[in-house]
Order: C-alpha cells, then sequence, then structure tokens
C-alpha cells in the first residue's frame, strides 16, 4: 500500500508520523494534506533514507542540483558537491547528469545520498540518439525512441530514485499556443527543448502525455513521486506568465487530478524567470488550476542582468514565492548562465536558498519558523558568539569571518568595536 492509499484508508504511516515529528504538526494533517494532494512525501519504496514531506503549511525545501555535463564528468567532484549540499543543508539533490557514463553516477549518487534525490529521465533517454546521430546535429532528436524513454523511467525508478521530472504538459496544444505569440528566449527548459523538437520534427504528441496512463503505473509501484516538469518556463523576464506558461500550467492541474485518482503523488514544476511583482501571482496561480498540489519553483530568478549572482537574484524570487506558498525551491548557483557549478557555488546556492526558504517560512507562518531568529536575538544580545555561530545557517563562515580580524576586546566584534551599542546597551541596564 502506498502513501496515498494508506492515507485514503484513514491509516497513518510510519513516513507520515515521521515527517509529522520532523515538522512540527500533527501526523493526520500530512494523512489527509498526501489524500487531498497538498503534501507530498518523498522517499522510494526500496530506499533507505527519512522521508521528505514537502506541502502544504510545511517548512519551505530546498534542492540542490548536481550532475555531469559533456565538459565536466568526474564523479569524485560530483560526490564532493553532494555532500557539500547536504551538510550546507540541502533537502534533495537532483542528479542531471548529462555527461559521462550518467548510469553509473546515478547509481553512486543513489548509494551515497541520505537525502530523496531526483533525475530527468529525458536526458537519459536522449543518450543513445545522441551517441548514434552526432551531438553537434539536431539530426540526432529524429533517433529518440519513446519506448526507450518508457524503459528508462521503469529502471530509474526500481533502482530507487525518489522523484522524476517528467514534462507531461508540454503537449503539440501548448506549442502552437507558444507559437501564436513572440517569445525571446523560446524554451530554456533542457528536457522541453528536447522533447518539444522529437514533435515537432516528428509531428507527434509527447509521449508522456499519450502514455500518461503507463507513466502512472510505473511510478505507482515504487511510490515515485511525480515531478510535472515545466518544460515551457519563461526564461527570461519578458516571457513570464504567457500564454505558454498557463497553458501548460493547466494542462499539469488536469494530470495532477489524474494521477492523485490512480494514487500517484504529484508536485508541480514552476519557473524560471519572474519579475518580482509577478512571483506572487505565479504562485496564486499553479495553487488555484493545480489543486493546491506543492509548487516546486526554479528560482525564480527576478532579473536577468546578473549573471555570476544569480544565487542572489534566485534568493529574491525564492523568499517572495515561499512566502506567498511555494513549498519547494530549487537553488541557482553563482555559475547559473556560465559554467557547471564548483563545489564553492553549491555550498553558496544552498545557503542562498536556505535563506531564501526561511524567509518565505516566517512570512507565512510556518510553525515555530521565528524561533531560530528570536534565538539567534537574545545571543547577540549576550554577546554570546559560540551560540550566535551555533544558530547560523552557515557557522564556518561566521566563525571565520569575525576571527579574521584581530579584536582589542573579545566581546565586541570589530565593525564597531568601541562604539559598539550592544556593549553601551549592557553598560545602563
Ligand atoms: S561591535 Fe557593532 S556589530 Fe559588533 S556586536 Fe557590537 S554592535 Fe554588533
Amino acid at each position: 500500500m502506498n502513501q496515498i492509499e494508506a492515507a485514503i484508508n484513514n491509516i497513518i504511516t510510519d513516513e507520515m508520523k515521521y515527517c509529522a515529528e520532523s515538522e512540527g504538526v500533527p501526523p493526520e494533517k500530512i494523512r489527509s494534506d498526501v489524500m487531498n494532494g497538498w503534501t507530498v512525501i518523498t522517499k522510494n519504496a526500496v530506499r533507505d533514507i527519512k522521508p521528505l514531506a514537502i506541502g502544504k503549511g510545511l517548512k519551505t525545501k530546498v534542492n540542490a542540483n548536481i550532475g555531469s555535463s559533456g565538459d565536466s564528468c568526474s564523479i569524485e567532484e560530483e560526490l564532493e558537491k553532494l555532500f557539500t549540499a547536504v551538510k550546507s543543508g540541502a533537502d534533495a539533490v537532483m542528479d542531471l547528469s548529462t555527461g559521462g557514463n550518467i548510469v553509473e553516477f546515478r547509481r553512486d549518487i543513489l548509494k551515497n545520498c541520505a537525502v530523496p534525490v531526483g533525475t530527468v529521465p529525458l536526458y537519459e533517454a536522449f543518450r543513445p540518439a545522441m551517441e548514434t546521430g552526432g551531438a553537434n546535429d539536431a539530426g540526432f532528436i529524429d533517433k529518440f525512441d519513446p519506448e526507450y524513454l518508457f524503459e528508462v523511467i521503469e529502471r530509474q525508478c526500481e533502482e530507487g530514485v525518489d522523484f522524476i521530472t517528467v514534462h507531461c504538459g508540454l503537449t503539440l496544444k501548448a506549442l502552437k499556443t507558444m507559437n501564436l505569440q513572440t517569445r525571446v528566449m523560446g524554451i530554456v527548459s533542457r528536457g522541453g527543448s528536447l522533447i518539444a523538437s522529437w514533435m515537432i520534427r516528428k509531428n507527434r504528441e509527447n509521449p508522456l502525455y499519450e502514455n500518461y496512463g503507463r507513466l502512472l503505473d510505473i511510478a505507482k509501484k515504487n511510490d515515485v513521486v511525480l515531478s510535472l516538469g515545466d518544460g515551457l518556463r519563461p526564461g527570461c523576464l519578458c516571457d513570464a506568465t504567457d500564454r505558454a506558461q498557463i497553458s501548460e500550467l493547466i494542462t499539469l492541474g488536469e494530470l495532477q487530478k489524474t494521477a492523485l485518482e490512480k494514487g500517484v503523488q504529484v508536485m508541480i514544476e514552476g519557473p524560471g524567470h519572474v519579475p518580482l511583482n509577478q512571483v506572487e501571482v505565479n504562485v496564486k496561480l499553479e495553487k488555484s488550476l493545480c489543486n493546491g498540489a506543492p509548487f516546486y519553483v526554479l528560482g525564480p530568478l527576478v532579473t536577468d542582468i546578473a549573471p555570476g549572482y544569480d544565487h542572489i537574484t534566485c534568493a529574491i524570487g525564492g523568499a517572495v514565492a515561499a512566502g506567498a506558498g511555494a513549498d519547494f525551491l530549487c537553488y541557482v548557483t553563482p555559475a547559473e548562465h556560465l559554467r557547471l557549478p564548483s563545489v564553492s557555488d553549491v555550498k553558496d546556492g544552498v545557503i542562498a536558498s536556505k535563506i531564501a526558504a526561511h524567509a518565505g517560512d516566517i512570512a507565512k507562518g510556518v510553525n515555530k519558523a521565528l524561533d531560530a531568529d528570536i534565538e539567534m536575538s537574545r545571543n547577540r544580545r549576550s554577546m554570546n558568539w559560540e551560540k550566535q555561530y551555533e544558530c547560523s545557517l552557515d557557522p564556518e563562515k561566521a566563525r571565520e569571518m569575525r576571527a579574521s580580524l584581530p579584536l582589542k576586546d573579545d566581546k565586541v566584534c570589530s565593525m564597531c568595536s568601541s562604539y559598539c551599542s550592544i556593549k553601551l546597551n549592557a553598560s545602563f541596564k
């Protein structure tokens, strides 16, 4: 019996109990929210990890993308990124490997990862086509075999992948809608552009949409969460919230309903690049059109002109999205749009998104979210530096920074030194 079936039968599973305890909410809330499709529990039935609940009224979670590319494919480096991401607070990791032996990479990541792992099976499914057709010629797209895509999905689910991105809502109709308008960036989703290219070249419907029932049967077997991808997400601010994006979102809402009826857990992926004043409306639209399903946003990035600092543009959008009700933030690193992230980029990206998630949790009133800030303020007031480090999202950095300038008075820090207002405050109490 999977999580939805248990929830419908009024059974509170061990996974629901664990999630309730780690969130500080009643187990009954997790059960009923799973039943309604408002919360998902990410944990493949064959994996020995702690389950992770994502959804309504729960702490906003953070995902870190790692994985090789055609230009950089060292498993040692990707494993270092994995350990760094988890140590820095990532709640889940997606293996987006596209270069080297991606099957072995995934197995190594699954073996070494203590948190839920997600993938985009389309990447592996297109590999044979790319290898035989030549990666530098778009003609390789013609060699894609939809049957092989389902084989890949089945194998990944059996191996223990906890959630998969599947671009089921990118239909011929949605592509037609996109072509009726002018987009600056077209399709920027990697999986979205691969499947759309095949659909256009072959004039065929998306196999993930056409054979959605088959996909649901595969996901249901191991209780794999479907992350319904937004293949038509905007790739720049001026493409945000356009007809194509919303047309796909409407389809995703219909597919979410079908999945729930079949006992498959679903979350919905969202943009991308969005002006700050449209972030909240994007969250509200998803909640309304997709029946309250958990919303998993990439960023969103609130400006296009900060390459090298996109972890910051992402954190600004992520905080507003989380505050408005987004449930899961996909990090963006400073290397976004420039190169594959390094280990230190991964750390910077995770910390930036953790800040956004926490700020959002305070705004939306998540249970006890403000407690950590109150604790930090008390420790600041009492000038207890060790405790301040303990409360920090990045204790290592906080400790190193304070120690990097010599102090005349080790009670204070070098920012105000003898003019330390906290010390002065203490003197007149
Ligand atoms: S020196 Fe200034 S910044 Fe440092 S603890 Fe005192 S008031 Fe705060």
